[in-house]
């Protein structure tokens, strides 16, 4: 887990602008947004995929990543909202670390 780029934001040891937090999960704000307002939402502990990570968790997981989406849209003024997860480098997933990506999207962006 040393490496995960995702675990070193959770321990504070690299910055991100913070969404959110609650006792198991962080949101935070992606580096490479796609829209302004594109925000994370992980489990503070290290699961690689939707695979191994135990219900609870990922029920709370996506519990905040509902939060996440309504607040967004609220903050950006956003028509709508996408929420996707990769798992496995042949989806696309590039960090190791569990995350729900919410997306704003726009009519006239
Ligand atoms: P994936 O392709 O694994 O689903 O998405 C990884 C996401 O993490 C990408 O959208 C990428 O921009 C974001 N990301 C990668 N490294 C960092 C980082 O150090 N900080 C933040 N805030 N986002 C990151
Ligand atoms: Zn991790």
């Amino acid at each position: 887990m040393n490496d995960c780029i995702f675990c070193k934001i959770v321990a504070g040891e690299i910055p991100a602008t913070k969404v959110h937090e609650t006792e198991d999960t962080l949101a935070f704000l992606d580096v490479k947004p796609v829209s302004p307002g594109h925000t994370l939402v992980i489990p503070k502990k290290h699961y690689e995929n939707i695979f191994d990570i135990p219900e609870d968790i990922l029920a709370k997981v996506i519990s905040e990543t509902k939060y996440i989406a309504k607040t967004v849209k609220e903050s950006t003024n956003a028509d709508g909202i996408s929420i996707s997860q990769n798992n496995g480098e042949a989806a696309g997933q590039v960090v190791h670390h569990l995350h729900f990506h919410v997306i704003p999207r726009s009519k006239h962006r």
